[in-house]
């Protein structure tokens, strides 16, 4: 019987189940998509209800996870086959090429530096308000902090045509252009499922202008312009011209509680992020006013309201309970104005703001019904992976020795996705136990 765990995705909730695992003597292997690991939250700059840096706090886990004796990070890297069944299952794991040696690359950068394509392609982490090069190190915390190599966008890769000062630039000769992918095969008793979920994109949504107009932009590239490490060193700007908006409008369930989406639930997270970016902006410059546009509130966690309540009281947040039905642009000055019914006072109204954040729905990764098919596990209606009884077994899902945890499951914040983790690596490592018992009595 193999009793090695795959973890697959290393976000918050995939990197606290390896440590909950590692920490027990259970060897983990963490298999991570990205060129690094930390999800969603490495790219956050703070999170409710604390307010804390997000970076600051999970970093150190990062770090934790990779330097463990017992956990394996395997990043870069997606799973391909899973046959086999609890106790022993076998993995067929697709390591990418990343055409650098990760033992040799310290992660000194000079490769990204020497590229011919440096500052020429956009940079996924800060939402392509930046760009970079060919070769790059995603985020300046990444773990492992070493080089890749974009094969859709490497000259050399793609048409074996560049002069390659990357190589030349790496005094480590860490730069291997011939790399090929490696498959991996893993004997694994338990697997736990972590990968995540994306938001969506409200482009179709015209009413909003979201493409059109500059200074409407969606909730995660708020993230990264307010963000110190981020394309504007924190200062928030507009698109258009570069000044910091002052008045602000934030706009809830975008996409979501919407049938014409096809994501009628609640996405459960924004009111309160929508919140603390309010609070975020007031607290870089306190003459910024925030308008909040909601359905209802939906502030269900411990300490939650009151974080609402700061938020009206002490940065001066208004909450209008309206679903603005248009926004127009002012074409000269690029101001928006927001058309709206307002359910509370009554009657149609407008409110001219510098800039307008939507807070987009939370919706399952495209791919989650492919992964939910090579692992043999159900997802909900909407492809979130499901459980096998959503009430008294949260983290199992319908195959045996095989869990699900985290915001793949259903929308959720960290704190819960951190629960979730946990509540998985516990129970793997029960199933582990039991079945080591029955192997020998
Ligand atoms: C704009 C915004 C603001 C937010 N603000 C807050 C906040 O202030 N406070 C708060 O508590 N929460 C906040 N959240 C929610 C928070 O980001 C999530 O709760 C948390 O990131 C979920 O963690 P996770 O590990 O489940 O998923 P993720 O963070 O999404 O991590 C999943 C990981 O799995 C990887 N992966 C995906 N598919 C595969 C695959 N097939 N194989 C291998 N790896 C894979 C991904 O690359 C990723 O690294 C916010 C979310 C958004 C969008
Ligand atoms: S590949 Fe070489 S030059 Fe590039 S970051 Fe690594 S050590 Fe530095
Ligand atoms: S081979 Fe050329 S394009 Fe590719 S990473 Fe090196 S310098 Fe950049």
């Amino acid at each position: 019987m193999a009793d090695s765990v795959l973890v697959i995705g290393g976000g918050v909730c995939g990197i606290q189940a390896s440590l909950d695992l590692g920490d027990r003597g259970h060897h983990v292997y963490l298999v991570e998509r990205e060129p690094s690991i930390g999800g969603r939250m490495a790219l956050l700059d703070k999170v409710f209800p604390t307010n804390d840096c997000s970076i600051c706090i999970l970093a150190p886990k990062m770090i934790t996870c990779f330097n463990h004796p017992n956990i394996e990070v395997i990043s870069y890297a997606e799973l391909e086959e899973l046959t086999g069944e609890a106790g022993n299952f076998k993995a067929k794991i697709r390591k990418k090429a990343r055409y650098v040696d990760e033992d040799k690359c310290t992660g000194c950068g000079s490769c990204c530096e020497a590229c011919v394509l440096e500052g020429r392609i956009p940079d996924e982490c800060n939402q392509g308000f930046s760009k970079r090069s060919a070769a790059y190190i995603p985020f300046m915390q990444a773990v492992p902090r070493v080089a890749t190599i974009d094969p859709e966008n490497c000259l050399y890769v793609t048409r074996g045509k560049c002069k390659r000062p990357c190589v030349d630039a790496c005094q480590r000769g860490a730069i291997d252009l011939e790399q090929k992918d490696q498959i991996l095969t893993l004997d694994i008793g338990v697997v736990i499922v972590a990968t995540g979920l994306t938001i969506y994109d409200p482009t179709p949504l015209a009413e909003y202008g979201y493409g059109r107009f500059d200074n409407v932009i969606h909730s995660m590239e708020y993230e990264r312009l307010i963000n110190a490490s981020g394309p504007t060193g924190g200062h928030l700007t507009r698109r258009s011209d570069s000044e910091r908006p002052k008045r602000i409008a934030y706009i809830q369930c975008v996409g979501a509680r919407d049938q014409r989406s096809g994501h009628p639930y609640c996405s459960s997270v924004c009111c309160m992020y929508a919140t603390k970016d309010s609070m975020l902006a007031y607290i870089h410059d306190n003459d910024t006013e925030n308008f909040i546009f909601y359905t209802d509130l939906r502030a269900p966690g411990k300490g939650f309201d009151e974080y609402i309540k700061r938020g009206e009281e002490e940065y001066g947040i208004t909450y209008i309970r309206a679903r603005p039905g248009e926004i127009t642009q002012d074409e000269e000055t690029k101001n928006l104005r927001v058309w709206y019914e307002d359910t509370t006072s009554g009657g149609v109204k407008d409110l001219e703001v510098d800039m307008v954040v939507l807070s987009t729905a939370f919706i399952p990764r495209q791919d989650s019904r492919d992964l939910a098919k090579k692992l043999g596990i159900s997802t909900d209606e909407y492809g979130f992976f499901a459980a096998s009884d959503s009430l008294t077994s949260p983290v199992d899902s319908s195959t045996k020795g095989i869990f699900v945890a985290g915001a793949c499951t259903s929308p959720m914040d960290v704190t819960d996705s951190v629960t979730q983790g946990g509540a998985a690596a516990e129970r793997a490592s029960e199933v582990l136990s039991m079945m080591e018992a029955v192997a020998s009595p």
